[in-house]
Parts: structure tokens; C-alpha cells; sequence
């Protein structure tokens, strides 16, 4: 039931509105941020077409098919072979496409072309999801608009998409469009408590800093979290010194700049900035709603030491160094350039 999924009312009222009306288009887009829940939704639309004991036009979620329509059999990432297909949930007529190293190549389309012109094995309907469908590559979107032209009445073809933008105009305007949008903050919490996935202050933490993602408030690390705000709560420490401590600077840039570091830091340059942006806020109202609500008395000493405009500055000199970060720059070089560029202020 499309009750059981947070958030995005309007995406339910729509999707409920199509089955009502038994007008669920051969072609649909959900187009969104990463990790908000548009697969949930597309399950949710394939158990509905699906379903043996329905509510209504709603899934059960407990008949042979509504489960098995949420079990797939993930193709193993090593077997090269494996991206020509579609992946099967133990349901014959509900697939998925996925890219393999970031493309979705043409052998994958022409399966959707094939398998979506089948009548359903056992079901109602045949529904084919599509991940990150601004990933296929130029051949496989000719293929997929092919697909698109003749798909049989009883298939549906589900695109999900974090930058509809990327696709052709062609593909785009044979889908209906439905938006997702981010969850709140309270709709996350919410879930995380009512599902026994987290408690309390851990709870309402992840809520914060997954900015509308549940996926990724399901599957954030808290505690390497805090660890990367530590250390970047030690560069504000040193910024908002008296005397800006260059030392002190010199060495968290080197931390946060070491190359075995990579894949964190951009992450830390978002959890400097949200500090920032926190103790900023709670310097202009100390009731203020933040981010970081478990170190809030930590970041309202901080909010205290800045200086009129130092953190509209800085945040602008983090922005900047994001946009050079798409070029390829010395991460260490401009680690210490912004730190020292920021102190100097
Ligand atoms: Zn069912």
C-alpha cells in the first residue's frame, strides 16, 4: 500500500488516481534526487498491478506475488556478461535494468524492446524499472525509444531518474513525468522511529544530515560521521581562534586533503559548510532549527566568535573549491589554500 511509503503525497495521489482509472501509462519517468524512494514507489506500482488479494486498487503486501515482487536476485558486479540482462525479481514479470560501470549499453534496451512486447507470464501486467535512466548511452536510448513505440498494453516501463535533463527529449516526452521530491526532515525521523531503524537523538541526527534522502539516513555511518565532524569542528576551532591558529590549520588540511582520503572529502567539505551555516544561524537566533541539533550548545559558542561576513565568505570559498574539484586540481594544494585563504579574512 502506497500508505507504507513516506513522504511525496502527490506521487501517491497520482499513481492512485491511475489505477483507479485502469489508465496507468505504457511509460512513466519519476524523476528526483538520489535515494528519496522512487524505486519504493515503483515496486509499490508493480505489486498494485500485480497483487492477488488487492485492497481496493492497493497491494496487499502479503500474497505470493507482492512478495516476491520485492525479492530480486542481484547479478554478481564481476560477471560482465550479466549487464546484457535484465534482473528478475522472483516474480516473472517484474525486472529491473541497472547501469554497469555508469553506462547502459544497448543489449540491455533491446531486451526491454523484446521482453515488454510479451503478454505476462503470471500476473496482470509486466513492469520493467529502470535505474538511473539518464545513464543510457546514446545507441540504447534509440533502442528504448523503439521499445517505447510498441509496447504491448499490459507492460509498463518505469525510468528513474535523478537528472531527467539528461535524457532525450524524444524518451522524455513519451513518459508522463512524476516528480519526487526530498522527504522532511520530520517524515524521516518519523520513519527511522516508527520502524525501530533508529532511536532518539541518533535518530534525529541522521534525519538532519540526510537533507530529505531516506536511503541514505537508512545507511549513514553515524559514528564515522561524528568522526569527520570532529575534525571539522577543530578547523572552525582554529578559524574563530583569537589569532588564527595556522598551525593547527596547516595540519587539518593536510589531514583533509591526504589522498587516502578521497572518497571522504567532499563529504567533510559539506559537513564544514552545514557547521558553518549552523553556528551562523544560531549567532542570528539561538532558537533557531539546525542541523547539527546534537552539538547545538558547541556551535552557538562558535556562532559567538564569527566575525560580521566571515561566514557568508566562507562558505563561498567552500562553493568555489567544490566547482574546481569538477576540474582536476591537487585536492591537497587547495586544501591548504582555502584554509589559509579562509583565516586570512
Ligand atoms: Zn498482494
Amino acid at each position: 500500500m502506497f500508505d507504507r511509503l513516506v513522504g511525496n503525497q502527490r506521487a501517491k495521489d497520482t499513481l492512485r488516481r491511475m489505477l483507479v482509472g485502469r489508465r496507468v501509462p505504457g511509460a512513466l519517468l519519476f524523476a528526483g534526487e538520489d535515494a528519496i524512494g522512487k524505486k519504493l514507489f515503483a515496486l509499490e506500482l508493480a505489486k498494485a498491478r500485480n497483487c492477488l488479494a488487492p485492497a481496493g486498487v492497493e497491494a496487499c503486501d502479503k500474497c505470493s506475488s507482492c512478495v516476491r515482487i520485492t525479492h530480486f536476485a542481484d547479478a554478481p558486479a564481476d560477471r560482465s556478461d550479466d549487464a546484457k540482462h535484465i534482473i528478475w525479481s522472483e516474480h516473472r514479470d517484474v525486472g529491473l535494468v541497472r547501469a554497469e560501470k555508469n553506462i547502459i549499453k544497448v543489449d540491455q534496451a533491446r531486451e526491454l524492446e523484446r521482453e515488454t512486447n510479451f503478454r505476462p507470464h503470471e500476473g496482470r501486467a509486466r513492469i520493467f524499472i529502470i535505474e538511473e535512466a539518464d545513464r543510457l548511452n546514446p545507441q540504447a536510448s534509440n533502442a528504448l525509444l523503439k521499445a517505447l513505440e510498441e509496447i504491448a498494453p499490459t507492460s509498463h516501463l518505469i525510468l528513474l531518474t535523478a537528472r531527467p535533463a539528461n535524457l532525450l527529449t524524444t524518451i522524455r516526452s513519451r513518459c508522463q513525468t512524476i516528480r519526487f521530491a526530498p522527504l522532511t526532515a520530520e517524515e524521516i525521523e518519523n520513519y527511522l522511529v516508527r520502524n525501530k531503524r533508529r532511536a532518539g537523538e541518533e535518530a534525529r541526527l541522521a534525519a538532519h544530515i540526510s537533507r530529505g534522502r531516506l536511503g541514505l539516513a537508512l545507511s549513514l555511518n553515524l559514528d564515522a560521521y561524528r568522526e569527520g565532524r570532529e575534525a571539522m569542528l577543530s578547523i572552525l576551532d582554529a578559524l574563530t581562534a583569537v589569532q588564527a591558529d595556522r598551525v593547527r590549520l596547516l595540519r587539518a588540511a593536510e589531514d583533509l586533503g591526504d589522498a587516502k582520503r578521497k572518497d571522504d572529502f567532499e563529504p567533510r567539505l559539506d559537513v564544514l559548510e552545514t557547521l558553518i551555516r549552523d553556528a551562523w544561524l544560531l549567532s542570528l537566533d539561538p532558537a533557531t532549527k539546525i542541523v547539527n541539533e546534537d552539538i547545538r550548545d558547541r556551535l552557538t559558542r562558535l556562532g559567538a566568535k564569527l566575525k560580521s561576513g566571515h561566514a557568508a565568505d566562507w562558505m563561498a570559498r567552500i562553493q568555489e573549491l567544490r566547482g574546481q574539484l569538477a576540474v582536476n586540481i591537487n585536492r591537497r594544494v587547495a586544501t591548504d589554500a582555502l584554509l589559509l585563504s579562509m583565516a586570512s579574512r
